[in-house]
């Protein structure tokens, strides 16, 4: 079972997520739990502030220290947490192998940071990782949250119906999968690969070895450089020797 804890300035935008077939059949499932924190409950002031002004100054707000490392506190208090996670554009891109890494832990607490993000002393002294979704600038961290819990909760055992499913696709081992097709074998006059209705599954089995290799040559060339990783070097030379096996 993974605890997912999400601090941010609004829960709301969690609520059709949290309520979505994904979630509820994971949940159900036993396999994760998802609790929000609003970072305002964690203020002492009347106004329930939340954020200030730059030392230095320059546009925009940043999130105080104080109502974030209590409420990271608060939820550690209760059990200790395995990562505390600072959603940021400046952190480590956000892999499937980080994904993955990310799915074996028991807790996670997550920030999303707003307006111009967080007092550096978050980072410095509260978070253990800071992660990005990607090279662009989102408003908040909501939206990088959902991705991250997302991806993390697919991997879950009894989260997803066949756990084959997300063993074979891309990313797991550094390569693309292989095209997909399904009814009708005839649409609009283009034709599914015969050898995919042959009923061979030694010749389906080398097509989509063969397949899934030329797309990562061609599409994410750069992937190749992770090949020689240990977890991902014996699942390509299989499918390098798949692809290279007599027709
Ligand atoms: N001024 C900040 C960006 C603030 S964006 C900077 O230059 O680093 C406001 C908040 O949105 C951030 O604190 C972060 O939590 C979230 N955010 C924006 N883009 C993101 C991304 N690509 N990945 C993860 N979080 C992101």
């Amino acid at each position: 079972m993974l605890d997912i804890h999400i601090i941010t300035l609004f829960p709301e935008m969690f609520d059709s997520f949290i309520r979505s077939p994904f979630i509820l059949r994971a949940r159900d499932a036993n396999a994760v739990s998802v609790h929000l924190h609003n970072l305002r409950d964690y203020t002492h002031d009347r106004h329930k502030t939340v954020d200030d002004v730059p030392f230095g100054g320059g546009p925009g707000m940043v999130l105080l220290p104080q109502p974030l490392f209590e409420a990271v506190e608060s939820i550690t208090a209760e059990a200790p947490a395995d990562r505390i996670v600072l959603m940021t554009p400046q952190g480590e891109l956000l892999t499937q192998q980080k994904v993955a890494s990310l799915a074996r832990e028991s807790r996670i607490v997550l920030i999303c940071g707003r307006y111009e993000g967080v007092d550096e002393r978050v980072r410095e002294h509260l978070v253990t990782d800071e992660l990005s979704v990607g090279d662009y600038v989102l408003a908040g961290g909501e939206l990088p949250a959902m991705v991250l819990v997302e991806a993390v909760v697919r991997l879950l055992p009894g989260a997803v119906g066949c756990a084959d499913s997300v063993f074979d696709e891309s990313h797991s081992f550094a390569m693309l999968e292989y095209p997909q097709y399904t009814r009708p074998s005839d649409f609009r006059g283009w034709r599914v690969p015969k050898v995919l209705i042959s009923g061979d599954h030694e010749r389906i089995r080398r097509w989509r070895a063969r397949k899934s290799l030329e797309r990562t040559l061609l599409r994410r060339p750069d992937l190749v450089e992770k090949w020689d990783r240990e977890a991902v070097r014996a699942e390509v030379l299989k499918r390098l020797s798949e692809a290279l096996g007599e027709e």
